[in-house]
């Protein structure tokens, strides 16, 4: 683990006056899987949006790196090294997952999309793209529509997609969001694989899923940064423990 690499310094959002996200300071260390929780209405979406500059902060800072971030667009966010797990709806019903790998591995190169439909172009990147579907399990669905994948294939999907930029730091949101035991079983062991060699910073609703896969959490609460540390140190804080009585969702 080296320093941190993705900082975010009195950051704070405002809509109509109402502060979503009031002054929170954020340090990721490179190399960890670091959870954003905390009860509904925390800010933790808010906090995600404006780490990857889907938001833009009415004030504070977020750096990566030597890199000053704050109020770059997400396309820029992203070519610096910071991805976020696309949204399902984002997927193209009609293409296969392989497709759209090579399609994302050609856009990273800056080609135009007159020579993404050369099939031979994107054959430049069918070995890369065989690499992610088999990194995030997809091997066995590469070829069929993802519109027809099951709802835990589709995550993975974006997952690849995500890590098709290369990216230094990971955002997920709620990555096991919407899916049973199985599929977040399998999800938890997917961020296992693919947080090697990278940093992971997610936004997670459900607990056992932060104390298998986090290495530092930093709890919400209104906004604020409530707790910050080792998972089984602030399981048990009890401050922690009072934000999240009333919102017994997030206890399962
Ligand atoms: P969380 O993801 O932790 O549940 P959010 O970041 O979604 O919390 O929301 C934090 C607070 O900010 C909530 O009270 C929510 O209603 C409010 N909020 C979020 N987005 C907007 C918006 N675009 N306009 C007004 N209020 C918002
Ligand atoms: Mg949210």
């Amino acid at each position: 683990m080296d320093g941190p690499v993705l900082c975010a310094q009195g950051l704070v959002k405002e809509f109509r006056g109402f502060r979503a996200v009031d002054g929170v300071d954020l340090s990721v260390a490179g190399g960890t899987v670091h959870a954003l929780v905390g009860p509904n209405g925390a800010g933790k979406t808010t906090l995600f949006n404006l780490l990857t500059g889907f938001l833009k902060p009415t004030e504070g800072r977020i750096r990566l790196g030597e890199h000053d971030l704050t109020g770059r667009r997400p396309e820029q966010v992203a070519r610096h090294g910071v991805a976020r797990s696309f949204q399902i709806t984002s997927l193209f019903a009609q293409l296969t997952p392989r497709e759209h790998l090579q399609l994302a591995l050609a856009g990273g190169t800056g080609l135009t999309w007159r020579f993404w439909r050369s099939d031979r172009t994107l054959d430049r990147f069918s070995e890369r793209a065989a690499e992610l579907l088999d990194e995030v399990g997809l091997t066995d669905h590469a070829d069929i529509p993802a519109g027809t994948l099951a709802y835990g294939r589709k995550r993975a999907l974006e997952l690849a997609l995500a890590l098709a930029l290369d990216p230094k730091v990971l955002l997920l949101d709620e990555p096991t969001a919407g899916m049973g035991v199985e599929d977040i079983d399998r999800t938890v062991d997917l961020v296992r694989r693919v947080r090697e060699g990278r940093t992971v910073v997610m936004v997670e609703h459900n607990m056992s899923v932060v104390a298998r896969l986090a290495d530092r959490v930093t709890v919400l609460q209104n906004g604020r940064v409530l707790v910050e540390g080792p998972y089984d140190e602030i399981r048990d804080d009890p401050r922690v423990v009072t934000a999240y009585l009333g919102d017994p969702d997030v206890a399962r």
